[in-house]
């Protein structure tokens, strides 16, 4: 292993900020696998599980057996990091900005088209690799102007040419969950088997620009603009997982997840060894379009009457808002039959506060399917 230190646009006099990233294996495998962890930088157990596979990895590559090369970052976002405000850290959004860590990812599907014109063939390896090039060349000729965006392009230049994709990441209150690309979705659910995912959310576009989608989309959009004349490979398998709530942070489910993802790295081949059987999936995916949320109808104290990861059925009762003036009690039903797979941490909700998500089967939103 080797460590590469990547110093970001310093936004001030006297302050600058730095991405680490550690290297694993070689090149000469041809393939390459790329995890990072804490893009949204209050999401502390991705960044131990990150750490938990950088150890096994370190391992790994001793015994010789490492059939990839790997690049890790496990403390993706060192500006959300260092946000404090009154004691509770930030690291969500920026706040000078408001933005979104892991939303506004550079989608550069027109330009990488422009610039691959004439140069694509029959063969799919190779049109894949005019396409990195071209992807590279244009991130590389971008002028960020703000630290925030020299950090995504980055992270997007450590990754673009990795054939699995892992942002590890986690919710509020919440069970073992990923969202992926709907096309990616066959080369994915080995993952999602390995981790116990309870809900694995499928979108082609959920209208954020996150980080998996700034990879996976890009290659959907490049396939629909080529696909009939050249062939056009997925490019990368790219998943956003979501490791329970902010607060599951233990070694024990660490060392849990990272068996998981060092598992299905073996199953793909990126590991030498026998792959551990595979698990049945815990539940099938659904559409990210799919899933129902919740918004608090008044304000209130909110009581929650399901746990994390619970299925429920259509008219099950959710949530209950208790008004702090006269005591009056509204309860919440679910519409959806699915995995309530995610709740938020409040205790105190005001209205139209989001309030948790019931996966489903039937496409019931469109438009920006992510939250802020
Ligand atoms: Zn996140």
């Amino acid at each position: 292993m080797h460590s590469a230190k990547h110093r970001l646009l310093a936004a001030t006099d006297g302050t600058a900020h730095q991405l680490i990233s550690h290297h694993f294996g070689s090149e000469a495998h041809g393939k390459k696998i790329y995890i990072q962890a804490g893009l949204h930088a209050d999401e502390i157990p991705g960044m131990l599980v990150a750490l938990t596979v950088m150890d096994k990895l370190q391992q790994i590559e001793q015994q010789g057996r490492l059939r990839c090369e790997v690049v890790l970052v496990s403390a993706a976002n060192p500006i959300g990091l260092s946000q404090y405000v009154l004691g509770y850290g930030i690291g969500r959004f920026e706040l000078a900005s408001g933005r979104n860590f892991n939303r506004g990812f550079p989608l550069l599907a027109p330009q990488i088209a422009d610039a691959v014109e004439g140069k694509l063939g029959a063969d799919a390896e190779a049109n894949r690799a005019v396409i990195r090039a071209a992807w590279r060349e244009l991130l590389l000729a971008q002028q960020p102007r703000q630290t925030f965006d020299d950090m995504q392009r980055t992270l997007m230049l450590l990754s673009i040419d990795a054939d699995i994709i892992l942002d590890l990441h986690c919710s509020r209150e919440a069970t073992m969950h990923l969202y992926t690309g709907e096309a990616i979705w066959p080369d994915a659910e080995p993952l999602a088997r390995y981790l116990g995912a309870r809900a694995s959310l499928l979108a082609v576009d959920s209208g954020g620009q996150s980080f998996d989608e700034a990879h996976s989309f890009t290659w959907w959009k490049l396939q629909q603009r080529f696909g009939e004349q050249f062939p056009i490979p997925r490019g990368s398998t790219a998943v956003t997982v979501e490791h329970r709530g902010q607060r599951d942070v233990t070694d024990e489910l660490a060392q849990q997840d990272a068996t998981a993802i060092i598992e299905y790295l073996t199953y793909c081949g990126a590991i030498d060894g026998p792959a551990a059987p595979l698990p049945p999936l815990a539940w099938p995916a659904t559409p990210l379009a799919g899933s129902e949320q919740f918004h608090a109808p008044s304000a209130g104290i909110l009581l929650h009457c399901v746990d994390a990861g619970a299925e429920v059925s259509v008219g099950q009762q959710i949530f209950v808002i208790v008004d702090t003036a006269d005591g009056t009690r509204t309860s919440i039903h679910s519409r959806t039959a699915g995995i309530f797979y995610m709740r938020r941490d409040a205790r105190y909700v005001r209205q139209g506060d989001p309030l948790g998500r019931v996966s489903g089967h039937e496409v019931i939103r469109s438009g920006n399917l992510l939250s802020a």
